[in-house]
């Protein structure tokens, strides 16, 4: 058995005890395998291991990687920050983007998402841990965001995401992802989808309810270079 099969039971075994332990359904919480900086080959085993929903951040390393892949049928997450200029390779190429933070691009990703595509799915990501974290909308731009954001054609807004400051405090994890949870839940929009929880938090995530765990250094080992 390869490294990253091993690792993917390890992944979903946590993912499992935790779900259990917040008494929530089997099954509510999905694994995004973040593989940024990794080979498509990696990729290619963790499909053969079961996975399909891959989570990059860099535009031009995801398109090389798809074509690498195009025999194989992925579901692309985009969960890097977005420049302006990327947005229509973005619409074309993905079926999901975590990481919308402000109208504009928003707007961009739905002018430029193919009419032959189902809409994007968009998650809003908020900034919970205040100045510690740049991007992200901050908690009080959020309301008038996400209601711009769903009256948008071609995208399905589906929830939220955020990358709270690490840290191996489980109580400071718990009280930042309960706030995600708590602006998701006064937001008047029917959304399914909490984006949150990485290699070190994820129990902590799925306890305030996350339903995407997105999972890179676990899966794949550390990476060689770290960007945001
Ligand atoms: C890199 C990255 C991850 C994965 O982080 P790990 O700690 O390696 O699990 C998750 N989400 C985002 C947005 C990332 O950039």
């Amino acid at each position: 058995m390869s490294t990253i099969a091993d690792n993917i039971l390890d992944v979903s075994s946590r993912i499992h005890a935790a779900t259990l332990a917040a008494n929530r359904a089997e099954n509510s919480v999905q694994l995004l395998a973040v593989s940024k900086t990794k080979p498509a080959q990696a990729l290619r085993d963790a499909y053969a291991a079961g996975l399909r929903d891959f989570g990059e951040n860099y535009l031009q390393e995801a398109l090389g990687k798809q074509l690498e892949l195009a025999d194989l049928p992925l579901i692309w997450h985009f969960i890097g920050p977005i420049q302006s200029n990327k947005t229509r390779a973005i619409a074309e190429h993905f079926d999901w983007v975590h990481s919308v933070d402000r109208l504009k691009i928003a707007q961009r990703l739905s002018e430029q998402r193919p009419a032959d595509l189902p809409p994007l799915n968009i998650c809003i990501q908020v900034n919970v841990s205040g100045e510690a974290s740049k991007s992200g909308c901050t908690p009080a731009d959020l309301p008038a965001l996400a209601n711009a954001i769903s009256a948008l054609p071609r995208l399905t807004l589906r929830g939220l995401m955020a990358i709270p400051e690490p840290t191996e405090d489980r109580a400071a994890q718990d009280a930042a992802f309960a706030a995600v949870q708590r602006l998701q839940a006064s937001l008047n929009l029917p959304l399914d989808t909490l984006s949150m929880g990485m290699s070190h938090d994820l129990e902590s995530a799925i306890a305030q309810g996350a339903t995407w765990v997105r999972i890179g250094t676990a899966l794949f080992g550390a990476r060689d270079y770290d960007r945001p």
